[in-house]
């Protein structure tokens, strides 16, 4: 694996994880994959076949589906399900179906093979650093305030701040409670809190770690 460029970063929800990496992509020259992406449209698949509550259905749904996870959206089955996994009914159940282990090998097999295929990648999630690439270039662990992430989340999606805050200390505390591969900051990741930074300033903090790295 030792072989792979990969940027691993994780996190938890509204840190800027997907803006951060897509753009780091491209200033590196490597290609990005949001693997939250990839739990929201095992999620979307269940909710749509009336499968959710059954564990062993899942796991085989994750087993079967065809994703397609890339800059253009997502496809699920061949259909575009960009914006359906990112709906309310899916971001409330995604963490219950991240907890399912059966599911969690099935993604993190796939995660490796995407890698392996493109020499690397920039790659985001929850246990990236942990986990999927232990061995990554870089390890980084993105964070903010909840206040600040509640709102970078309200300013792309809408809604209201209050609630979306606690949506996702809800969804942060079930994904760093879990049994199998919970949210941590791995050994060896650095972090960064973005809190009052901008995308370009995080950027260059995080190229100061690559070279620091070198
Ligand atoms: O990144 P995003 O917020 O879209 O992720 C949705 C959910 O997918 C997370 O709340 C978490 O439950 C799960 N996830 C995970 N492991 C990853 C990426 C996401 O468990 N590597």
């Amino acid at each position: 694996m030792s072989d792979l460029r990969v940027i691993a970063i994780d996190g938890p929800a509204g840190a800027g994880k997907s803006t951060v990496a897509r753009a780091l992509a491209a200033r590196l020259g490597l290609e990005y994959l949001d693997t939250g992406a990839m739990y929201r449209a095992v999620t979307f698949a269940a909710l749509r076949r009336g499968v959710l509550d059954d564990d062993a259905a899942v796991a085989a749904l994750a087993r079967d589906v065809t994703l397609e996870v890339g800059e253009h959206g997502v496809l699920v089955d061949g259909v575009d399900a960009t914006v359906e996994i990112r709906s309310a009914e899916v971001t409330r159940q995604v963490s219950r179906v991240a907890a399912n282990s059966a599911v969690r090998t099935e993604l993190v097999a796939r995660q490796r093979e995407w890698a392996k295929v493109r020499g690397g990648g920039v790659i985001e999630g929850r246990d990236i650093a942990s986990v999927v690439f232990p061995d990554a270039e870089l390890k980084l662990y993105l964070t903010a305030s909840p206040r600040v992430r509640a709102e970078r989340r309200v300013a792309e999606a809408g809604g209201d701040v209050d609630e979306v805050e606690a949506q996702i200390a809800a969804r942060d505390s079930y994904d760093s409670s879990r049994a199998d591969s919970p949210l941590v900051q791995a050994d060896g990741s650095r972090v960064v809190d973005t809190t009052g930074m901008s995308i370009d300033e995080v950027l260059g903090a995080i190229e100061g770690l690559l070279q620091e790295q070198e």
